[in-house]
């Protein structure tokens, strides 16, 4: 892959408020892009971080072949820059694409595309105690075509934003029994447009009610928790981890992943099983549930403090300092920011 750089002439990072991250309120300089066009990926360049011009034909505009990814880098003591994990985001970019009719990506493209971008950024991963570059790399049909068939050419695009914290504090999550966000057979494992926009309508009227997330259920009885906004779920009862199972319906999240690879590591009780709604609300009605957290790139680990259930709010305990969810975050960021030993080879280091 021979990569064309066309840099900005002046740097936008002067005009970043390092005091007020935010999430990707901040863009880098540069973004990577790549066409695909006749059956094989072409023009890899790097570019300033600049508008597209579309056809307002462009299928992915009305019917929606876009998936997208989510990673970050951070910066160590020795101003190293570390990516978690890409392998398996660029794994899961080529499991969507193909659920979606698009054609996939080379993993080998999508790890350099990142290290390449990142080099010409590398001034953009943030050094400030728990924040990151956000990297999203993302891919569209760009055919400009009224009709509905999968995409003849499409653009493989990576963009870079400035990442704070992510929830300030522990969230409140309500669980919805009325709409679904995934179904058996659909699109839930694919970070795929669709599952997103589906979800708005049911996150905000559930944020008029005070709730920041919805904890989703199976779409075909709301019987059982599947998963969170962009959160894998994670429940402590009677001093057990439990998590649900990976199916079609459940997005395979790489934080997920890693907090049970970690778990087994510190010798916490792990269970990857289905978990009731009936089971949740009878531990919260008798105190054997200390603790509910999110896991997700984004926010790394969620705490969850309140969760709401057919009118009733219930609230968990507040953590002890060596609860479950901080030991594994505590563990989870010093590999990250490359405090400890890489033991799990998940750290890529930029040279
Ligand atoms: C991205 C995402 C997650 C979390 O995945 P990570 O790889 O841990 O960031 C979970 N659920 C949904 C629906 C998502 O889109």
């Amino acid at each position: 892959m021979k990569i064309n750089v066309k840099r900005v002439r002046e740097s936008k990072l002067t005009k970043v408020n390092f005091s007020d991250l935010g999430f990707c309120k901040y863009h880098s300089d540069h973004m990577f892009i790549a066409d695909y066009e006749d059956g094989k990926w072409s023009n890899f360049r790097i570019t300033p971080h600049e508008d597209l011009n579309l056809s307002p034909a462009c299928t992915t505009l009305h019917y929606g072949q876009t998936i997208f990814e989510g990673l970050k880098a951070y910066k160590n003591k020795k101003d190293e820059i570390l990516i978690f994990r890409p392998d398996k985001n660029a794994t899961r970019f080529n499991k969507s694409a193909q659920r979606m009719c698009m054609p996939t990506f080379p993993e080998k493209y999508f790890i350099q595309s990142i290290t390449e971008l990142l080099k010409i950024d590398k001034r953009w991963v943030p050094s400030q105690e728990n924040s990151s570059l956000y990297i999203r790399p993302l891919m569209f049909a760009m055919d400009s075509y009224i009709g509905i068939k999968p995409g003849d050419k499409y653009v493989f695009i990576i963009i870079c934003g400035l990442a704070g914290g992510y929830y300030s504090e522990p969230v409140n999550v309500k669980i919805e029994t009325k709409f679904t966000r995934a179904v058996s057979g659909g699109v839930g494992f694919s970070k795929t447009a669709a599952n997103y926009a589906a979800a708005l309508y049911p996150s905000v009227e559930a944020q008029k009610d005070g709730f920041h997330q919805l904890i989703w259920t199976d779409g075909k009885e709301h019987k059982y928790v599947e998963e969170s906004g962009t959160m894998n779920l994670f429940f402590v009862i009677d001093n057990k981890l439990i998590t649900p199972p990976l199916g079609d319906t459940v997005l395979d999240g790489v934080t997920r992943d890693s907090i049970i690879i970690l778990s087994k590591d510190l010798g916490i009780d792990i269970e990857i099983r289905k978990i009731s709604v009936d089971e949740i609300i009878n531990s919260l009605d008798n105190n054997s549930i200390k603790e509910v957290f999110g896991a997700g790139t984004a926010a790394t680990i969620a705490p969850i403090k309140t969760i709401g259930y057919k009118n009733k709010k219930y609230h968990i305990p507040q953590l002890s300092r060596d609860s479950i969810s901080s030991t594994l975050l505590k563990s989870l960021n010093s590999i990250k920011y490359g405090e400890t030993e890489d033991k799990f080879g998940w750290i890529l280091k930029l040279n």
